[in-house]
């Protein structure tokens, strides 16, 4: 069994994987980061670029409240203040990488000539990059991380694949997960194609609880056009575009939003997504710049559609609401430590701050600040146990084999029906925006399951004769295995509370449910309990 060893290993090259790294290099240790693609490639990370935090016209106390509120009574106030104390800090931390940052509104974003048609968030990973290189942080691009290892309680690494096939072990002596949020397991999201939930699949499989999958952020209009990859349309709006349906019915009208679509979409969200998600059930829904005058075509976002073969100044095209960000994730403290001894993690793939939803922009600012917080953690485990004396030595005779047999159970040639995990990939998909999107109700949520249920069995049924249709089964494994924990959750909250929209169950229900849902896996099966919200 081939074996790597490293101080640290950070899995997940975003905002929260780099930033963590960059902390835990400072201290000498040795420190390996890794992605599914180029490293910061393949992020979510390389699509955003606003950080909210207090600034000049923004104080720590606004920032504070304007969280709390968004979480609706959810959100975790000790980490919270963390998030609001560091912000500040941690984008100046970002500076003094080379990331340019401005102060803006409520926050800070990355600096971009308004006529470069680059993505900024692009530009930020780039910044992150170079400092990296220049630093010795060991860096392995296209890995993907399969479990992770766990021995009496403690977590000693991660296993994953060759490019050949042959199975490897990754040491550590504390670990760092930074895999992003699960965006992509919806047929209509903005996130990047591979952000498909891994890091919450490893947590459950390593025995750790994961907190509140069901609240799930939406934005109402992204890219739908069937050639063309997905693209969020951000503010600012003007005047001249407008949504409208098959019938040429102007949708902004009808919703009754008033002229400032811009305030619509920061505070009437949900709305606008449930809305337009109502809308696009019954037909198709256009968006039209094409009255947008010449000008405004030089500048971003417009200049970077214009870079496209769709002539979007010629003619209406189709959008659609969409999954943008997952509120739930792996428990941790304020300090970026899990519950599992040697396990720290970061980002999306942590929960806590945001509650029932999140405030624009601190998702970043999330990344930034417990992203260093979790690598400064991680030295701090590496050192205080002795472990940075020597170095690892290989892991036992007997944990190999442990490992060798698993591997051999994922490779296994099981006869069986072959679909497509293309096709079926889809149909999750299909079924996740279907069942679990912005209008949940119980009647067809359960049907959801029914289905859910004919498609794992599917899943099962896969057998990998190539390496890539091994991946692409975990894929399908991991989000079949959300998907159920979502359906099962929704079903449980029987109320509405920040992005989550329960037709059947139309109000905020602080009595019964001012609850955090903790997802557990308990043989091979989903558990879900409920916990008061410790506010
Ligand atoms: C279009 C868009 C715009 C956004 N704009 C903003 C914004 O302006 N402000 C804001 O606050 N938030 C914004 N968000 C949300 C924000 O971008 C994300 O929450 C944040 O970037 C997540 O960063 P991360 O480091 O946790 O994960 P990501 O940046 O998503 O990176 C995840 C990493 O984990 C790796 N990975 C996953 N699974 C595995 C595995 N099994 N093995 C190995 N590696 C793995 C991936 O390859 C990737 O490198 C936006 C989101 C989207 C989709």
């Amino acid at each position: 069994m081939e074996e790597v060893s490293t101080d640290i290993l950070v899995i997940g090259s975003g905002l929260a994987g780099m930033t963590s790294a960059l902390e835990a290099k400072g201290s000498g240790l040795n420190v390996l980061l890794l992605g599914k693609f180029a490293i910061g490639m393949g992020t979510n990370t390389s699509m955003a670029s606003v950080f909210t935090a207090a600034n000049s016209r923004f104080s720590e106390a606004d920032h504070l409240q304007a969280t709390i509120t968004s979480g609706k009574g959810l959100s975790q106030t000790q980490l919270v203040k963390t998030l609001v104390d560091h912000g500040p800090e941690a984008i100046e931390k970002l500076k003094g990488y080379g990331v340019p940052i401005i102060e803006r509104g409520i926050g800070y974003t990355v600096d971009r000539p308004e006529t470069s048609p680059q993505l900024p968030g692009v530009l930020l990973i780039k910044s992150l990059l170079e400092r990296l290189k220049n630093s010795d942080v060991q860096l392995l691009p296209g890995l993907i991380i399969f479990d992770l290892i766990v021995e009496e309680g403690e977590v000693h690494g991660a296993f994953r694949f060759l490019r050949d096939g042959k199975p490897c072990l990754i040491r550590s002596k504390a670990t760092i997960l930074a895999a992003g949020g699960a965006g992509a397991i919806y047929r209509r999201n903005d996130n990047q194609k591979s952000i498909l939930g891994d890091g919450y699949a490893l947590a459950l499989r390593a025995g750790l609880s994961i907190f509140d999958l069901e609240f799930i952020q939406f934005y109402p209009f992204v890219l739908a056009e069937p050639r063309l990859s997905t693209f969020i349309f951000l503010p600012p709006y003007t005047r001249e575009m407008k949504v409208f349906n098959e019938k040429g019915e102007d949708l902004l009208k009808n919703l009754d939003i008033g002229e400032d679509l811009n305030r619509a979409i920061m505070t009437k969200r949900d709305q606008l997504s449930i809305a337009f998600y109502e809308a696009s059930q019954k037909g198709d829904v256009y968006f039209d710049l094409t009255q947008l005058p010449e000008k405004k075509w030089e500048r971003f976002p417009f200049n970077f559609l214009r870079k496209s073969k769709f002539p979007f100044g010629e003619r209406p095209f189709l959008i659609s609401p969409a999954v943008h960000f997952f509120m739930g994730g792996v428990e941790i403290d304020e300090n970026g430590k899990t519950a599992l001894p040697g396990l720290f993690a970061a980002g999306e793939v942590a929960w806590g701050i945001h509650g029932a939803n999140r405030l624009g922009g601190n998702a970043m600012t999330e990344c930034a600040v417990f992203g260093a917080l979790a690598g400064r953690s991680a030295v701090e485990y590496v050192q205080e146990k002795g472990r940075r004396q020597g170095s690892l030595g290989p892991f036992s005779e007997i944990l190999k084999k442990k490992w060798e047999r698993k591997a051999k159970t994922y490779l296994k040639k099981k006869r069986g029906v072959f679909d497509h995990p293309r096709d079926l990939l889809m149909g999750l998909k299909d079924l996740a925006w279907k069942y679990t999107g912005p209008i949940r109700e119980e009647g067809s949520m359960k049907e959801g399951l029914d289905r859910l249920t004919s498609l794992e069995k599917r899943i099962e049924k896969i057998y990998p004769a190539t390496l890539k249709d091994l991946f692409r089964k975990r894929d399908l494994e991991n989000v079949a295995l959300l998907l159920r924990a979502i359906l099962e959750g929704s079903l449980l909250r029987k109320e509405t509370r920040g992005s989550f929209f329960r037709k059947d169950f139309p109000d905020q229900d602080d009595q019964n449910w001012q609850r955090n849902t903790c997802y557990r896996m308990e043989k091979g099966e989903i558990q879900i309990t409920h916990r008061l919200c410790s506010t």
